[in-house]
């Protein structure tokens, strides 16, 4: 049975590859839990520097780390914590190392949720990938839930067709939630990566298939202890 409840978190720790990924992709989900009272904190772990969109801006880590400032406030996050690993390249680099970054800031904040991009990526980034596969070794040896950012078959195999694009998405019967979003502080928020959202048609197509709701599972379910 599918839940329409957002699980509840005091202090929710967002673990993602890109500025910008917790905006375009986990934004909906990070303004609804801070709206439920949650402290939100943000983890990324590269600076974006290897976009195709606006790479002949001079500085372009700089641009973006910035525009991920400024979303953050935006999106009502207290803290965001912006690495500078290699955009690209974040699934060469050791894990032991990634994750320890994600399990030094949830003890810093008491965190007792972490949100992350599904087990596949979403866009099938391989950075995307690796960003989750540290918020999960880190989640199971500091005993922190991980919820996942999912999407649906039907989404990602339209945005496939259209747009040639390797989004990779969930049947219905292996997500664990639905939950409705307002898209108002994500939509701010999505604005502040001006370099990235300035012509980004594929990000307005899937916010656009994804509507009202976004879908959630668990990577590391709460303890039931
Ligand atoms: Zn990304």
């Amino acid at each position: 049975m599918i839940s329409s409840m957002l699980p509840a978190a005091k202090s929710v720790l967002v673990v993602c590859a890109h500025p910008d990924d917790e905006s375009f992709g986990l934004g909906g989900v990070l303004s609804a839990l801070v709206d439920h009272g949650a402290d939100a904190t943000v983890l990324c772990f590269t600076r974006g520097e290897a976009s195709t969109l606006h790479a002949t801006l001079r500085d372009l880590a700089m641009v973006r780390a910035e525009e991920l400032a400024r979303a953050a406030k935006v999106l009502g996050v207290l803290r965001s914590e912006l690495l500078d690993y290699a955009d690209g390249h974040l699934a060469e680099q050791p894990l032991a190392e990634l994750t320890a970054h994600v399990r030094r800031i949830a003890e810093e904040m008491d965190t007792d949720l972490i949100l992350a991009f599904d087990e596949g990526g979403i866009t099938g980034h391989r950075d995307h990938v690796q960003a989750t596969h540290a918020a999960v070794a880190a989640a199971t040896s500091c005993g922190v839930p991980v919820l996942a950012w999912a999407i649906l078959d039907e989404v990602a195999d339209a945005l496939n067709s259209e747009f040639d694009a390797g989004f990779v998405g969930r049947s219905e019967s292996e997500l664990g939630f639905r939950i409705p979003v307002d898209r108002t502080l994500q939509s701010a928020a999505i604005k502040c990566h001006l370099s990235q959202s300035g012509s980004n048609p594929v990000l307005r197509r899937r916010l656009e298939l994804t509507g009202g709701f976004e879908y959630l599972r668990w990577l590391t379910p709460p303890s039931t202890s």
